[in-house]
């Protein structure tokens, strides 16, 4: 067996997997589903391979909700404590990532994770009011080719074709790039992207909406929709605690104490995991894929360091520099932040050797 023991509970990075049904297309192919949820433990078979991770959801019941419940939930729980989080979907192009993480605004959607996300803070926020005051900001980008791109740039075009081919939203020329940048306490910003502040769920959700349908998406072999750049919407948390409450909606007693906390989290639909070849990527392409492994490389070693308990003991150099993407949640994985990776597959045969790749990625980051 393959990722026995126990992660422990003093790991930073929890995973888990989600096995989606077989699809439509899958369907029509005469596809087999090859891989196995054992039920009532946390464990997933392909052919001769077993692995065992923190939570495993088959197509049975509401996986999202179960997801949300049992990994996000204290995380959001978490934010109103002042710890970062991320959450990251990972997987092959058509694993389900997006519709996991409800970035795509297409079927299904609401129960994607961020929608209950959003849904757990504005409820959370609602019981709190009174005590606490809070400000929420969201961004939303993406990083294509290890270049940083804003989903929420009022001011860029929509639906504009660029020279290399791809249908998005295009910066506007003269516009300086974003730039991550790391304060001297090691808090991350993006400079030069915009941050929406939110005041409703409904401005909140109009936010992931807006920038869901300006993510870039070129066509490859395996799915004209493929997203071959990590998406990552972040939603910051400030609260400073009221020294009196407010009564009756009179704000007279505004005065705040010290009292403040500020976090954030991220949720991330990473880039598809397959190999550039089983793209058939060529040209520019074929760097895109490169760019996007990279990233996802530099993240497999980045939690692989954080999860290995022996190597944080002798201070192990944690490598975030290795990409923008790394770079970019480096003050939330790790620390006292809390990680989540829902590691995505397909149950098709024809699909068997990106899940299992799929699974050893994940099986790295226990
Ligand atoms: P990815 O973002 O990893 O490329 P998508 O989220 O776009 O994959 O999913 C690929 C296809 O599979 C979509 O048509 C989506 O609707 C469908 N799908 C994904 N997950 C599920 C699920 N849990 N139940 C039903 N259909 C799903
Ligand atoms: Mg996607």
């Amino acid at each position: 067996m393959e990722g026995g023991g126990g992660g422990g509970e003093d790991c930073c990075v929890k995973v888990a997997v989600h096995v989606r049904p077989l699809i439509g297309d899958e369907k029509l192919q005469g596809c087999e589903d090859c891989v196995t949820v054992i039920p009532g433990k946390p464990q997933v078979q392909i052919g001769a391979h077993s692995f065992t991770f923190d939570h495993v959801y088959g197509s049975t019941g509401s996986p999202s909700l179960a997801i949300f419940d049992e990994c996000v939930a204290p995380l959001v729980d978490g934010l109103f404590q002042g710890y970062n989080a991320t959450v990251l979907a990972y997987g092959q192009t058509g694993s389900g990532k997006t519709y996991t993480m409800g970035t795509g605004f297409k079927d299904g959607c609401q129960n994607g994770i961020i929608p209950l996300v959003m849904n757990a803070l504005f409820s959370k926020i609602e019981t709190l009011k009174q005590h606490t005051e809070f400000q929420l900001q969201v961004s939303f980008i993406e990083i294509l080719k290890e270049e940083v791109r804003d989903l929420l740039d009022p001011t860029s075009l929509n639906k504009s074709e660029t020279t290399n081919g791809h249908v998005g939203k295009v910066n506007v020329p003269g516009k300086p790039p974003i730039q991550i940048r790391e304060s001297s306490n090691g808090v991350i910003t993006l400079a030069g992207s915009t941050e929406v502040s939110i005041h409703s769920l409904k401005e909140m959700t109009a936010c992931l909406e807006q920038g869901s349908l300006s993510r870039a998406t070129g066509s490859t072999n395996m799915n004209n929709q493929s997203s071959r750049s990590h998406a990552i919407f972040t939603i910051t948390l400030e609260q400073m605690r009221r020294l009196k409450p407010v009564i009756h909606g009179e704000t007279t007693c505004e005065t705040l104490n010290e009292d403040y906390l500020c976090a954030k989290l991220h949720l991330v639909d990473l880039a598809g995991s397959e190999r550039a070849k089983r793209t058939g990527s060529d040209g520019m392409r074929f760097k895109e894929g490169v760019h996007i492994n990279r990233g996802l490389l530099a993240l497999g070693n980045v939690i692989s360091a954080l999860g290995d308990e022996k190597k944080r003991k002798e201070g192990v150099h944690v490598p975030y520099r290795d990409s923008k993407l790394t770079r970019l949640l480096q003050d939330s994985l790790g620390g006292n932040s809390r990680t989540v990776m829902i590691a995505c597959i397909s149950p098709a045969d024809i699909n068997a050797e990106e899940s299992l790749n799929t699974l050893k990625y994940a099986n790295r980051a226990r």
